[in-house]
């Protein structure tokens, strides 16, 4: 099974992605956490990707477009993966369905974790606190908000189009969002 979480930042998809992963025994792969890693190690991708994400903006669909396909095409994600973090506009969600068309495969399951703006920013204040990850100072949390907003909320009318999409209320105990998710998919 192909799943997509999407959510604005600070909806949790990180958290119930690896719920999820654990429950499905699929692997979740997140494109924020392959990025930091190229970061903190000074690859090529790192190097290029390092300034829009200190400024909260996406790195360009250029730049990204083969560790999607990477990560698409790995052969841990033979029987499926979940996605986190991508895709995040609509040429990375063209570039996903192509890539698993090619295989026989598809997109099964969009789930849209929904989390009220006002919340998300008091959540990823206190990360901040407790991380520290440079990408969460108020400026840039802002930022990613708008982004989000311009250019991931598009995804929601693309999936819709294809009849995956599920919207999870995103409030509420860990383990209860993780249980609306499971309900969702019929497990
Ligand atoms: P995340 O951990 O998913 O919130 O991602 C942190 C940052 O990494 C984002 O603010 C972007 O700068 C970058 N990023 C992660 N995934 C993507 C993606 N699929 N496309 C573009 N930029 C991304």
């Amino acid at each position: 099974m192909n799943l997509i979480l999407l959510g604005a930042p600070g909806s949790g998809k990180g958290t119930q992605g690896a719920l999820l992963s654990a429950r499905l025994g699929i692997p979740k792969i997140a494109t924020g956490d392959l990025l930091r890693a190229a970061v903190h190690d000074g690859t090529p991708l790192g190097l290029q990707a390092k300034r829009y994400m200190e400024q909260g903006q996406l790195v360009p669909d250029d730049v990204i477009m083969g560790l999607i396909e990477e990560v698409v095409t790995a052969p841990a994600a033979r029987d499926g993966v979940i996605m986190d973090g991508f895709p995040r506009t609509i040429p990375q969600a063209s570039a996903v369905d192509a890539l698993l068309a090619a295989r026989g495969r598809r997109v099964d399951r969009v789930l849209l974790i929904d989390v009220a703006e006002e919340e998300l920013v008091r959540r990823m204040l206190g990360r901040a606190a407790q991380e520290g990850r440079s990408d969460d100072t108020p400026e840039t949390i802002r930022k990613r908000l708008a982004v989000f907003r311009e250019q991931t909320e598009p995804l929601i009318a693309h999936y819709r189009a294809q009849g995956v999409m599920t919207t999870i209320p995103g409030t509420g105990a860990v383990e209860e969002i993780a249980q609306r998710i499971v309900g969702s998919l019929g497990r």
